[in-house]
């Protein structure tokens, strides 16, 4: 059902007219399909990492993790574990990144819910996001107490 969110975004089920996501699923944008079942629809991302770099979304409209319902997200990530093994072979990768951003701040452009599924190559030289170690014994404690609180 349509849902109007605190941060003005429709949310879950609603076709949003400006989604381009919305506009690819419905057939008025076009693409390159990969992939499509009742749920789910998986096709080129226009500007890849790498050649053969997929996203696949939900048909309905939905924003992100925190809006998708769980069966659709359930749909894509079965969607995501057919094609990993399709991309990999078909682009003859040597391993495969599946992301999801989430909101504007984690790099989430288009908000409609998405995982990209990436073909990888060894020495390709991309690095993943840089990690540092945890200050001290009470940062992580007051980190796995804090999401423990939250669930
Ligand atoms: P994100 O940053 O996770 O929201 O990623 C959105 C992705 O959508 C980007 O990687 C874009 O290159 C891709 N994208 C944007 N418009 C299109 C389009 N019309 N067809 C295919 N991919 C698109
Ligand atoms: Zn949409």
């Amino acid at each position: 059902m349509a849902q109007k969110k605190g941060n003005g975004v429709i949310g879950s089920g609603s076709r949003q007219s400006d989604c381009i996501f919305c506009k690819i699923a419905e057939g008025s944008l076009p693409a390159y399909k990969v992939y499509e079942d009742s749920d789910v629809l998986a096709f080129l991302d226009i500007f890849p990492i790498h050649s053969g770099h997929v996203l696949v979304v939900p048909r309905r409209h939905c924003v992100d993790i925190f809006d998708i319902p769980e069966n659709e997200l359930q749909a894509v990530i079965v969607a995501a574990k057919k094609l990993a093994p399709a991309v990999m072979k078909a682009m003859n990768a040597d391993g495969i990144n599946i992301g999801m951003n989430n909101r504007q701040a984690a790099g989430q452009v288009v908000m409609h819910a998405h995982l990209h599924v990436i073909p990888r190559f060894r020495d390709d030289g991309l690095k993943t996001w840089p990690q540092r170690p945890y200050n001290n014994d009470a940062e992580k404690q007051h980190a796995m107490e804090r999401i423990k609180a939250a669930l």
